[in-house]
């Protein structure tokens, strides 16, 4: 994890990272800002931010996801890729596109696992879609073996007109949601200001506009589920991505994988949580320097997805990780790694198994979503 340099910090807040301060600042000088948009300096500060100034992966990080446990995950989303590669007629060349890759193991996994797929990789453009210039440089490092091409942009919108086949993991959940109270009688919008301390602290603004997405989240009747105090989020992100990946499927062609944990909509309540070092926090304590993400609402990722072009969103509603996994082959790709290995690592492929598939662990609280263009 790279060391962030406090400068500026008054003296006692500096377990608390420089961006608290420049927040703290911001606040004082303009009022509260939209919850959404804290979390999004949290995260994509240009300086501070979380993914700017971290690479939070592992046991060393503060989480760890699918492809850092096992290459069994990324070479099984290769199996998927080269699927719908073939149901589209093997176009080539097509766009091969990861959104916010990480570390780049998943990408490298899915490489090796296709090598002997006759046309697949030199059909292949591929773009990986990050922000972070030092996840950019970990993922270039992860892919130099490999010899793979590779671009990076910021936006989807930046990639060639090509078929596209797209994986998303873990992606969505890092986008900032907006949060809205049910203060009894309104919603209100969760905003970020200061308490007498001059500590974040959450407070209310009166909702009154309510463009589409949010008035199917807040459409909810209140004797349903809005006790007072109870919570809707919409990702405004996540939508723009989403009915980005539609219109690209729609006019060229192409499938996404989109795999996080979330639910089928409407919304659920306040799904927000921190990490810091593999423990919950408050998103509010130290923004910059823990993990902030929201459960992903993927009802509202094929609505949008759909309304832009996309032909189907299947399967759904969405089947866990587990299920997905299993039907592309997993238990027998763990077989075929145990034949020949050791006992300690054949014990450890079971433990990765166990824990990317079964319904306790990743297997259920995890989901898949795909979209198709109209031609699969
Ligand atoms: N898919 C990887 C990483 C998941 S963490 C894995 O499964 O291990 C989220 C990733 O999305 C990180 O690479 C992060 O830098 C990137 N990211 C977060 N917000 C982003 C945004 N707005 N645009 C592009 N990439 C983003």
């Amino acid at each position: 994890m790279a060391p962030i340099v406090p400068d500026g910090v008054p003296p006692g807040q500096q377990s608390q990272g420089p961006l608290t301060a420049l927040l703290q600042a911001r606040i004082r000088q303009c009022g509260p800002m939209r919850f959404d948009q804290f979390m999004a300096e949290a995260l994509c500060h240009p300086r501070h931010g979380y993914y700017i100034a971290h690479d939070p992966f592992g046991v060393d990080g503060d989480f760890t996801t699918a492809p850092e446990i096992s290459q069994m995950f990324g070479e099984m989303i290769g199996v998927w890729a080269v699927d719908a590669w073939l149901r589209l007629g093997c176009p080539d060349p097509f766009a091969l596109v990861e959104l916010g890759p990480g570390r780049g193991t998943l990408m490298a996994d899915l490489w090796r696992a296709t090598a002997h797929v006759p046309g697949f990789h030199a059909a292949a453009r591929l773009h990986l879609i990050e922000v972070s210039p030092l996840l950019r440089a970990r993922q270039e490092a992860t892919l130099a073996p490999l010899s793979v091409p590779a671009h990076w942009h910021s936006d989807l919108d930046a990639v060639a007109d090509l078929p596209i086949i797209a994986v998303a993991n873990e992606f969505f959940d890092a986008l900032p949601v907006r949060q809205y109270e049910w203060m009894g009688g309104q919603w209100g919008e969760r905003m970020v200001g200061l308490d007498a301390q001059g500590a974040f602290a959450l407070t209310l603004n009166p909702a009154t506009a309510q463009p589409a997405p949010l008035s199917r989240v807040l459409a909810v009747p209140p004797a349903l589920g809005a006790a007072l105090g109870a919570v809707r989020e919409t990702c405004p992100g996540g939508a723009a991505v989403a009915a980005s990946l539609g219109r690209r499927l729609g006019r060229c062609g192409g499938a996404a994988l989109i795999i996080d944990y979330g639910y089928d909509g409407p919304a659920i309540g306040d799904t927000v949580q921190a990490l810091r070092q593999h423990r919950p926090c408050s998103p509010l304590l130290a923004p910059g320097l823990c993990d902030v993400t929201a459960h992903v609402d993927f009802t509202a990722l094929a609505t949008e997805a759909q309304a832009q072009g996309a032909g189907r969103a299947t399967p759904f509603p969405s089947p866990g990780q587990g299920d997905f996994l299993r039907a592309m082959g997993i238990e027998a790709r763990a077989a075929r790694l145990k034949a020949g290995a050791s006992a300690a690592q054949a014990e450890a492929i079971d433990a990765a198994l166990f824990r990317l598939t079964d319904a306790t662990q990743m297997g259920a609280l995890f989901k898949t979503l795909i979209l198709t263009g109209c031609r699969v």
